[in-house]
């Protein structure tokens, strides 16, 4: 049965840091939806309930949106959000590993998988590219909830031999035998991707890294996700650990980590030797403005990511992030470019959203914007119960005004509804652990 979704739509349908006309915003617009979740028109309400007439509706105030894709965000660090630390090395060790070493208990992982899946839901987040645990059961765990919720994932067991408690570390050999289980059970399954996770350099071996380029080239379709240049003595202690790389970038390029499946979080500190690397290899970078500030890591230079096309994503990076979804994310990314000068309007806030993370991790061909055939993954962002922020958005001039507004002040209760593949997620109430 088609379905019709009725509100105010905005999507991004090309690069808006090169066309200036790569919004669309359809007021009173309407999304026709078939039985198996794909989008069959976006267009004014009155042309497509011509075109569907007996299809029956659902009517939203505010605005439907693209569902929103995380390109960096870590599983076991569900519960520790705002943890105190000085900076990255010493926030991990005191207020991380220990986080992480709690997803052992697997009863607990599956309680976590199902809140973490949840969180981003009902955040406006519907696909997200996820550091899993280091405990096979939980990584499973995760992957089951997000099936079951309707969330697309691209996670996989987050790989460390040495830096770290004994518990969250694995040797080589027993890394392979339990990535190869989870990469074929994982390997098939609709809206689910396997993405290699070496954490970063200092916590893995060269034969680590080693490993997760034999495993890139064994099979076909994975992602590499990991860590770069994110913060000073993080870039002096891995130069110490392999000091025959020309960069950061070049320890992860040795061992075949680079291309187009890859994703690096962070790159706050890069030279221009790194970027131009990146964008031969056309590896993305993830930009995680709310975790830089927390920890205090460095400002994100977009524009240098930009000079150099280098495709460029966003994520929330919880634990250090202190949100779980991109869609109130945008206001940092936008605080964060504003620094240096570089202001993004309402295009560019949403293709950073949706679209620029859609084809970072070469899935523009189903998800991002809402051409015909892809995913109807979508969230309702409303203010109407804010009385303060529905008062603000009156005073917007035109509808372009009033989205720049709406994705810089979102919170999220102004998630009204996030569907996937056409289906309203029901979320879950408050669990107890
Ligand atoms: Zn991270």
């Amino acid at each position: 049965m088609v379905q019709l979704f009725c509100a105010d739509i905005a999507h991004v349908v090309a690069d808006p840091f090169r066309d200036d006309h790569a919004l669309q915003i359809i007021e009173n617009g309407a999304l026709a939806v078939a039985d198996d979740g794909v989008i069959l028109a976006c267009d004014r309400r009155d042309t497509v309930r011509a075109a569907y007439p007996d299809a029956p509706e659902t009517a939203f105030s505010g605005w439907l949106l693209p569902g929103m894709v995380d390109g960096h965000i870590h599983f076991p660090q569900t519960f520790a959000t705002a943890a105190h630390g000085t900076h990255l090395l010493d926030w991990l060790e005191r207020s991380i590993f220990p986080a992480e070493a709690a997803y052992a208990d697997t009863p607990f992982a599956a309680r976590a998988a199902a809140t973490f899946v949840d969180q981003l839901l009902r955040s406006g987040t519907t696909t997200a590219l996820v550091f899993g645990s280091q405990f096979p059961d939980a990584a499973r765990a995760l992957f089951r909830s997000a099936s079951q919720a309707g969330l697309q994932l691209l996670s996989g067991l987050t790989l460390m031999d040495r830096g770290a408690p004994d518990v969250l570390l694995h040797d080589v050999a027993r890394a392979e035998q339990l990535s190869r289980t989870l990469i074929e059970e994982v390997q098939g399954q609709a809206r689910l991707h396997y993405a290699l996770t070496p954490r970063f350099a200092l916590s893995c071996s060269a034969e680590m890294m080693q490993l997760c380029g034999e495993l890139a080239r064994a099979y076909d379709g994975l992602y590499i996700q990991t860590h770069i240049n994110e913060n000073h003595e993080e870039i002096t202690a891995t130069a110490d650990a392999f000091p025959a790389a020309k960069h950061y970038l070049d320890v992860y390029d040795r061992f075949g980590l680079l291309g187009p499946r890859t994703v690096l979080a962070h790159n706050i500190h890069a030279c221009d030797a790194q970027l131009q690397r990146l964008q031969q290899s056309q590896s993305a970078v993830c930009h995680c403005p709310a975790s830089n500030f927390y920890l205090g890591s460095g400002i994100f230079s977009l524009q240098r990511h930009l000079d150099h096309g280098v495709p460029v994503l966003v994520g929330t990076d919880i634990g250090a992030g202190t949100n779980f979804g991109v869609l109130e994310e945008l206001a940092s990314v936008y605080k964060a470019q504003q620094m240096q000068r570089l202001s993004l309007n309402a295009a560019q806030l949403l293709f950073l959203g949706t679209l620029a993370g859609a084809r970072a991790l070469h899935l523009d061909d189903r998800i991002g914007n809402f051409a015909v055939g892809k995913h109807a993954d979508f969230v309702v962002v409303d203010a109407a119960d804010d009385p303060g922020l529905s008062l603000r958005l009156s005073f917007c001039e035109s509808r372009e005004d009033a989205l720049f507004t709406q994705l810089n002040l979102a919170r999220p209760h102004h998630v009204r509804a996030t569907y996937t593949l056409g289906r309203r997620y029901q979320p879950l109430g408050t669990k107890s652990y």
